[in-house]
C-alpha cells in the first residue's frame, strides 16, 4: 500500500520535471470547419500551456484548449492594422518554449502547404528547440469537396497541382513558371489568388488552356460563410467581380469542376447560407446550435437567462423532510431537476428518498436527465406543456393529492392554479433563480441592424421575456421594427403564446416539443414552397 502511494507522487514528480523542456507542435488547424482538425491536433490542444494561433485558424478549436492556457493571436490578415511580422511570431514561440511550455503552433489548413510554417519550424530547429508537425486538411482539397468538386477523377485527370497566386504573374521573374504549369497538371488550384484573378487567367489563355475550362471560386469553403461561384476561364473574372468575392478564396481550374453540378452536398443542405440566433439560457448545451448546423445553418448564440443557485434554501429543505406526504412530484424543466437534485444530495439524501411520490415531467428533455439520477419518470404528457402535463394529471384525478413543484423563483402559473382548481394540495418551492442577461445585447442589435440574422429560435417562454425585457423599454420599439425581416421560431405552443401576447408573431412552432421537433420545424420552414 505504502509502495503504491509513494510511486504515485514519485510519477507526479516526473511529471513535473518533464514539463520543464518545452516543445512547439506546428498543428494544422484545417480549413475551417472545425470538425477538420486531425484527432492528434485537438488532442495537443487539449493539452497546450500556450496556442499561438492565426486569421484562418477557426477560433471555435481554441475553446479545446484548458481554460488557463496562454491564448496569442499572431493573425496576418491583410490590411490589418496590426500583423505580427514573421520574426516576431518565431520570438513569441522560441520565448515560450524556452519558459518550458507545451505550445501549439495552429496554423490554418496544412501548416506546410504555403504557410510559412516551414520557415517557422526552421527556426525552431536552428535554435535546437524539440518540435513535432501535424498536418491538416489543406483548403484546396476541402473547398473542393465542400463545393462538389472532386480534385482527380479517372474520367477527367490524374494529376493536380497546389500553386499560389500571392505573386503578381506579370513580373518578369515569376517564380511560377505558367508555360509548362498551365497545360501540365489537369486541376490546377490556386491559393491567395483572388486579387490577381485576371492576371491568371491570362497566363492560363496564352499558354494554352481552353477558354471554355470550367473555373471555381471558393470562398470561406467548409465554414457556414461559403460562398462558391463557377464560370469558365472567359467568364470567371467577371463573375467573381459581379459576385464581390474576396480573399480567402480559392481558385478550381479544370474539367472536374463541371462534375460539381452532380456532386454539390455542403451548400444544398437545408438550412445552408441561414443566419440564426439561438437564444437561450448560458448553461443550456447547444444542443440546438449544434443541430442546426448539421443542417447547414449559421448560428449566433445569446444567452438571455443567467441561473442562479438561490440566497436561501430553507423553503426546499423544509420540503425535503417530508418528501414521503406527497403523492407527485413534477419536474417543469431540466434547471428544476438539476437543481432539486443538487440540494437533495448537499442534504445527505439520494434517489432512495423519493421512493413514495410519483414524478412527473413536462417533456422528455427533462425526463431523460431525471433518468440519470437513477429515477424513471412515471408520467410525460404527450404534450410537452404545462398544460399538457396539468390535463394528464387531471385524467387520473388529483383531488385530496398532494403535489410538489421544485421549479424556478419567477415561474408560469397555470400548472399550480390548474391542479388547485381540481382539488390538490400544490406547494410550488423555488430550487434556483433567474436573471436575465444584457451582455449579447449588442451583438443582437448589430445584426439585426445590418440585416444579417434571418431566424431568431426560442426554446421557452422565459427566454422570450428575457430577451425583449434585454433591449429595455427604450430600445423595445426598434427592436420589434427590427424584428419584422426575420422569422421568429417558438419550440411549442406555450412559448408561441409569450410571443403573441409580447405583440410578436410567430412564424415558425415546432410540432413536437423537442430540440428536435425545433429543428424540423425550422427546416421544413424554410424548405417549404412558400
Ligand atoms: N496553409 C493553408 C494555406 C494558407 S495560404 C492551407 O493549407 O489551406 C492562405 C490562402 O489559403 C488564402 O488566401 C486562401 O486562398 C486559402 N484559404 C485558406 N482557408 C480557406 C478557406 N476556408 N476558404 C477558401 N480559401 C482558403
Amino acid at each position: 500500500m505504502d509502495s503504491g502511494i509513494i510511486r504515485c507522487i514519485d510519477e507526479s514528480n516526473e511529471d513535473k520535471s518533464m514539463k520543464k523542456s518545452g516543445k512547439v507542435y506546428l498543428v494544422g488547424a484545417g480549413p475551417g470547419d472545425p470538425g477538420l482538425i486531425t484527432v492528434r491536433g485537438k488532442s495537443l490542444l487539449e493539452k497546450a500551456d500556450a496556442v499561438v494561433y492565426d486569421y484562418l485558424a477557426n477560433p471555435k478549436l481554441l475553446q479545446l484548449a484548458p481554460a488557463d492556457a496562454e491564448l496569442y493571436y499572431v493573425g496576418k490578415k491583410g490590411g490589418a492594422k496590426h500583423s505580427h511580422t514573421q520574426e516576431e511570431i518565431n520570438g513569441i514561440l522560441v520565448k515560450l518554449v524556452k519558459e518550458g511550455k507545451r505550445v501549439v503552433r495552429l496554423k490554418g489548413g496544412d501548416p506546410f502547404i504555403f504557410g510559412r510554417g516551414g520557415e517557422e519550424i526552421e527556426v525552431m530547429a536552428d535554435q535546437g528547440m524539440a518540435f513535432e508537425v501535424v498536418p491538416g486538411v489543406t483548403s484546396a482539397t476541402a473547398a473542393a469537396t465542400y463545393a462538389g468538386i472532386p480534385i482527380t477523377h479517372r474520367g477527367y485527370t490524374a494529376t493536380v497541382a497546389f500553386l499560389t497566386g500571392h505573386e503578381d504573374p506579370t513580373k518578369a521573374a515569376s517564380n511560377i513558371d505558367w508555360a509548362k504549369l498551365s497545360t501540365g497538371a489537369g486541376t490546377l488550384v490556386v491559393y491567395m489568388g483572388i486579387k490577381n484573378l485576371p492576371n491568371i487567367v491570362e497566363k492560363l489563355l496564352k499558354y494554352g488552356r481552353s477558354p471554355r475550362t470550367p473555373v471555381a471560386v471558393v470562398r470561406w469553403a467548409s465554414t457556414p460563410r461559403q460562398r462558391s461561384v463557377v464560370g469558365t476561364l472567359d467568364t470567371i473574372t467577371q463573375i467573381v467581380a459581379d459576385a464581390g468575392i474576396k480573399a480567402p478564396a480559392l481558385i478550381v481550374v479544370g474539367e472536374v469542376v463541371s462534375l460539381r453540378d452532380k456532386l454539390d452536398w455542403y451548400e444544398k443542405r437545408p438550412l445552408f447560407g441561414r443566419r440564426i440566433l439561438v437564444t437561450r439560457t448560458r448553461q443550456q448545451a447547444s444542443t440546438l446550435v449544434a443541430g442546426l448546423e448539421e443542417q447547414g445553418a449559421e448560428c449566433f448564440e445569446c444567452s438571455t437567462i443567467n441561473i442562479q443557485p438561490l440566497e436561501n434554501y430553507d423553503e426546499i429543505d423544509g420540503e425535503l423532510e417530508r418528501l414521503k406526504e406527497y403523492h407527485w412530484i413534477l419536474f417543469t424543466s431540466i434547471n428544476g431537476v438539476k437543481y432539486f437534485f443538487d440540494r437533495l444530495h448537499k442534504k445527505g439524501m439520494d434517489a432512495r428518498d423519493l421512493k413514495g411520490p410519483d414524478i412527473a415531467c413536462v417533456g422528455r428533455a427533462t425526463a431523460d436527465l431525471l433518468f440519470t439520477y437513477g429515477i424513471n419518470a412515471d408520467l410525460i404528457p404527450s404534450t410537452f406543456t404545462g398544460e399538457g402535463l396539468a390535463e394528464s394529471l387531471l385524467d387520473l384525478g388529483v383531488e385530496g393529492r398532494n403535489i410538489l413543484i421544485p421549479r424556478a423563483k419567477v415561474g408560469y402559473e397555470l400548472l399550480p392554479e390548474t391542479l388547485r382548481g381540481a382539488g390538490a394540495q400544490v406547494s410550488v418551492v423555488p430550487v434556483y433563480q433567474t436573471f436575465p442577461e444584457s451582455a449579447c445585447m449588442d451583438m443582437v442589435r448589430e445584426k439585426l441592424r445590418a440585416g444579417e440574422l434571418d431566424i431568431l429560435t426560442f426554446t421557452s417562454s422565459s427566454t422570450v421575456r428575457n430577451f425583449i425585457s434585454m433591449f429595455g423599454e427604450e430600445g423595445r420599439e426598434e427592436l420589434f421594427k427590427l424584428l419584422k425581416g426575420v422569422k421568429l421560431a417558438a419550440i411549442g405552443p406555450v412559448t408561441g403564446k409569450t410571443l403573441r401576447d409580447n405583440g410578436l408573431p410567430v412564424d415558425v412552432e415546432a410540432k413536437e416539443h423537442t430540440i428536435d421537433g425545433l429543428i424540423e420545424a425550422i427546416v421544413d420552414s424554410c424548405t417549404s414552397p412558400d
